[in-house]
């Protein structure tokens, strides 16, 4: 247990090792010993992060991308705890969460987005990206809207993509769109989200899902009353990735390679974005 701790730390500390490493001195160390704390001399002072030592480049800050799949499977047997109203931005309140739409035959929103967020999970985590998921499996409740913008706020994200699929009622309306909180309420839901939001839209056009005939357009929609977006310092964006009641979508929604697809399209869209 001890070896990988060491070796994190030495990861972690590997652009200041000259002193960071030294901070629990020996009970034996005075001000008049201090010299033997000293970086070795052929290591040059202590540099700032990000900058390499003696030919060796140091490991760029990792990236933190959260993740926030729609919903929860919990939800619907937990009406008192999901509708009990929560601050929303703007100063709106609204219920802590909901239910979450369904295909027509059932096939729930919440599984789609759970799955599509790991599959998404796994393909960032796998070019390096710290991946932070507000919620851990598909059976619990919530978390409200308002604590999932604070566990993105609370990351440090790079990125915050919530992830649903639409229920509109009109058969014949489909296509994804992104959502970003419009106007602003401070600069990371400005240039950030749009060029998030942008990024994503293009990821997803390129990965052949068309974009949505009924909400937004050309595959954006400007929105001031979703909490998640609106309580986000972070670059933050929903996707929605289609309609569930639309029958070529619900197919695509409930097939374990649709579901990779749009994974894909997500993933590719956020590695873009995060250059
Ligand atoms: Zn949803």
């Amino acid at each position: 247990m001890r070896r990988p701790v060491l070796a994190v730390i030495a990861l972690l500390l590997l652009a200041g090792c000259g002193g960071a490493p030294a901070a629990s001195p020996s009970p034996t160390s005075t001000t008049a010993s201090s010299t033997s704390l000293a970086p070795p001399s052929s290591l040059p002072a202590p540099a700032s992060a990000g900058t390499s030592i003696a030919g060796t480049q140091a490991t760029a800050p990792t990236k933190v991308v959260v993740l926030d799949p729609g919903h929860n499977g919990g939800n619907a047997s937990h009406p008192g705890e999901i509708n009990a109203q929560v601050p929303a931005g703007r100063g709106r309140m609204k219920p802590c969460n909901t239910t979450g739409t369904a295909t027509n035959a059932g096939y729930p929103e919440h599984a789609f987005t759970w799955d599509v967020a790991v599959r998404v999970r796994d393909l960032l985590a796998a070019k390096g990206v710290q991946v932070v998921m507000t919620r851990q499996d598909d059976t619990g409740v919530g978390p409200c809207v308002d604590k999932r913008a604070a566990i993105g706020n609370d990351s440090g994200a790079a990125a915050v993509v919530s992830i649903h699929a639409d229920g509109s009622t009109n058969p014949t309306a489909h296509g994804f769109h992104v959502a970003y909180s419009s106007p602003p309420l401070n600069d990371a839901q400005g240039q950030p989200s749009m060029n998030l939001a942008t990024t994503l839209r293009d990821a997803m056009v390129s990965g052949g899902f068309p974009t949505s005939t009924y909400i937004g357009s050309a595959g954006l929609s400007p929105r001031d009353d979703l909490g998640g977006l609106n309580l986000s310092e972070r670059p933050a964006v929903l996707v929605e990735c289609g309609n569930m009641r639309n029958a070529t979508e619900a197919a695509a929604f409930s097939s374990p390679d649709g579901r990779a697809s749009y994974a894909a399209a997500i993933a590719a869209g956020i590695l873009a974005y995060l250059g």
